[in-house]
């Protein structure tokens, strides 16, 4: 995706290096993208909270999830940001604006924690959290209400989850689905009305069952495509001031991941 939007872009002197870096290396590798002068990065699983002692500064975002995807120098400093709420807001912007609109947030690891800030800060009316796990789902309620200043509440997820007729917007972020195209998330079908807009984080197959089901009964979907984009496009942004080619990267994940 990024080297497409780099050639796109006519940046011919950037490269984009994918580098497996192990968990108990990567205060070395931080010294050595330091000393050898990188202009950002991206961090994924291990390292994205690892990473936050490591660097200078974080955006009011990161400091809100904990967590670290995307990295910008600046001179000597390294600034610690997350683009993936960020992509996933953008992605929603196809159909709606998140500003006074009721969620429902299936799950709440670190893509639900991403996108349920990125949301409250961005106006949302209300962010209902549905997870399994009530510790894990009472510790991102009490983040959006007390620090993120949003209306949350949590739901115990038992069985078919019911979404409520005043909800706007129904987001699957758990690992439901990932790999598995018939991996069924349990929601009550019957209360997928026509009105509301259903979206997937997990975006490998993109066509999730979630997503067929949900169009089946005439709702609106966003996939998790549209979020992994996003985030690059804001990422590209940062590390290089210029627009990203958002189509041709789109046209590279599709084509690196075969759908
Ligand atoms: P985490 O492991 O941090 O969280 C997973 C969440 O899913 C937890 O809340 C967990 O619940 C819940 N969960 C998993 N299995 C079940 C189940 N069978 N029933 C109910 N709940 C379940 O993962 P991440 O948040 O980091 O990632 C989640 C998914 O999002 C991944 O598949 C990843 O690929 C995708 N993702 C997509 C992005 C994109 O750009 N499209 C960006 C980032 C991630 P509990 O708390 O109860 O364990």
């Amino acid at each position: 995706m990024m080297e497409r939007a780099f050639a796109a872009a006519e940046l011919d002197d950037w490269r984009y290096l994918t580098l497996e870096v192990p968990a108990e290396k990567l205060t070395d590798a931080m010294r050595g993208l330091r000393a050898m002068g990188f202009r950002g990065a991206n961090f994924t699983i291990p390292h994205k909270v690892a990473v936050i002692p490591l660097l200078d500064e974080l955006s009011p975002a990161a400091e809100l999830m904990g967590a670290v995807n995307c990295m910008k120098r600046d001179g000597d400093k390294l600034l610690g940001e997350n683009t993936d709420g960020k992509g996933f807001v953008q992605s929603l912007r196809t159909l709606l604006d998140a500003a006074g609109k009721r969620f429902a947030v299936l799950g709440s690891g670190g893509a639900a924690r991403a996108i349920a800030v990125e949301l409250g800060l961005s106006g949302a009316a209300e962010i209902v959290i549905v997870n399994r796990t009530v510790a894990r789902g009472q510790d991102l309620v009490t983040l959006l209400t007390d620090r993120v200043k949003v209306n949350s509440r949590l739901v115990h997820w038992k069985g078919d989850y019911e979404v409520p007729a005043e909800i706007d917007v129904l987001i699957n972020a758990t690992s439901i689905g990932l790999g598995d195209a018939q991996a069924r998330v349990p929601v009550d079908a019957n209360s997928l009305r026509k009105e509301l807009v259903v979206a997937d984080v997990i975006f490998n197959p993109p066509r999730t069952r979630l997503i067929r089901d949900a169009e089946q009964r005439g709702c609106r979907t966003l996939d998790g495509l549209g979020m992994l984009v996003n985030q690059a496009v804001i990422a590209f942004k940062i590390w290089t001031g210029v627009d990203a080619d958002a189509d041709v990267m789109q046209e590279a994940l599709e084509e690196f991941l075969n759908v």
